[in-house]
């Protein structure tokens, strides 16, 4: 789970980094308030939304004046601002960050993230912060600084120093140097993070440190135990096919192709997106259905797939072993009555019970096409979606 900017600066706060001060904004009257409120001469307002390179895309604008603040403001909120990382339908903008402006002398990168390889939670640092730093990973890979962690130790000083010093920072700024990184290491370790990253962290002109922008990500499986996290959930900024699923306890992937995909299990799902393209088709969405695949289930399925307006068929793929394949194809059947369906759908079954599904499915009399093998059921339904587009257009 992704939450935003303001939300991951106050939480480091928390820890103990240094941030400017802000206020939220819903509206611009709001905004205009909010800056008076921080009092000061210049403010940035900022759009919240769950991707970065926002300044590149007329999200983030320093402002001089109140009523620069309200027209910056007017022209970002109730927008989708289309950033290099959101996709080309863009992320909508609910609600505005104020902040005092900061008179910067440099940027610096900082993140956190986990090496699973090492099975460490690795600091990864450059001298190059701001908004190029992609380019710079790209060109002077040497120029990053990475320091890994030791789990039962966590982060020492030594190692902030070293980091510190490695970024050029002075005497001046060392002791809050290092205790912004341990902040985020801290916020990273203790509030069960993917990520942590502060991009820039900047030194001002008047020498302090500060965390000017933040991001922060979390491990899905530990918000049970995370309720002061998971509250900062903004479902306006996920896609809303996932979260119909999550709510229903199935787990969904959008994708952009034709082909509604039903699978239990992530590898199924894997190997089903790789034969579908083998055949020369685009998965529109894979849905898992995981261990259970009653009637009420593979309806919930069904629907949910067919929610997608651009699915033309759909591709039921089932490997049965603690399932049997009798109960799926029962399953199907059921949810096939139930529900109008109006696309074609193509099932193939494996696995426990496989003779005695298969004759469940032939004996029917709902329309849907059997495969036998994964390779056979990929072509059929790309095939169908095929059909079923043209009967549409034609
Ligand atoms: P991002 O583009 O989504 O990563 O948004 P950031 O919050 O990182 O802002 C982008 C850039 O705007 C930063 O790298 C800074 O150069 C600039 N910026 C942000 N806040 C301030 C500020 O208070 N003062 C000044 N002068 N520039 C700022
Ligand atoms: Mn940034």
């Amino acid at each position: 789970m992704d939450i935003h900017e303001y939300q991951a600066k106050a939480l480091l706060h928390e820890f103990g980094m240094p941030i400017p001060k802000g206020g939220i904004a819903y509206s611009p009257e709001q905004a205009t308030y909010r800056a008076m409120e921080l009092g000061g001469e210049k403010w940035v307002v900022k759009a919240q939304i769950h991707s970065g390179a926002r300044g590149k895309a007329g999200g983030v604008k320093v402002c001089a004046s109140e009523n620069e603040v309200m027209d910056a403001a007017s022209a970002m909120l109730g927008r989708r601002l289309v950033t290099n990382q959101t996709g080309p339908g863009g992320k909508l903008v609910g609600r505005l960050y104020i902040e005092e402006a900061t008179d910067i002398e440099r940027e610096i990168y900082v993140a956190f993230v986990l090496d699973r390889a090492a099975e460490r939670i690795v600091c990864v640092a450059s001298a190059a912060g701001g908004m190029d730093i992609e380019e710079i990973a790209d060109t002077e890979p040497d120029s990053i600084i990475r320091v890994e962690i030791e789990p039962a130790v966590g982060m020492q000083d030594f190692q902030a120093r070293e980091i510190a010093f490695a970024l050029g920072l002075g005497a001046a700024q060392l002791a809050e140097a290092v205790k912004a990184l341990k902040a985020c290491y801290r916020a990273f370790r203790d509030l069960d993070a993917t990520m942590v990253e502060v991009n820039p962290m900047v030194v001002t002109k008047d020498g302090r440190i500060l965390a000017l922008d933040a991001k922060m990500g979390f491990d899905d499986n530990a918000l049970f135990r995370r309720p002061q996290i998971s509250e900062l959930r903004d479902k306006s900024q996920e896609d809303p096919r996932e979260m119909n699923a999550a709510d229903r306890g199935l787990s969904y992937v959008g994708l952009d192709g034709n082909i509604g995909c039903i699978i239990n299990g992530a590898g199924l799902a894997m190997a089903t997106m790789d034969m579908i393209k083998h055949v020369g088709g685009e998965p529109a969405n894979f849905l898992d259905i995981g261990g259970g695949a009653s009637p009420e289930r593979v309806a919930k399925a069904i629907s949910l797939v067919l929610s997608d307006r651009g699915v033309s068929a759909i591709l039921v793929n089932i490997f049965a072993g603690i399932n049997r394949c009798d109960w799926v194809a029962e399953g199907v059947i059921q949810a096939m009555q139930k529900l109008d369906v109006p696309v074609p759908v193509v099932v193939r079954l494996s696995g426990t019970n496989v003779e005695l599904g298969r004759q469940i499915l032939a004996d029917s009399d709902v329309r849907l096409e059997t495969a036998d093998t994964l390779a056979e059921a990929a072509e059929k339904a790309v095939e169908a979606a095929a059909a079923h587009e043209a009967t549409l257009t034609g």
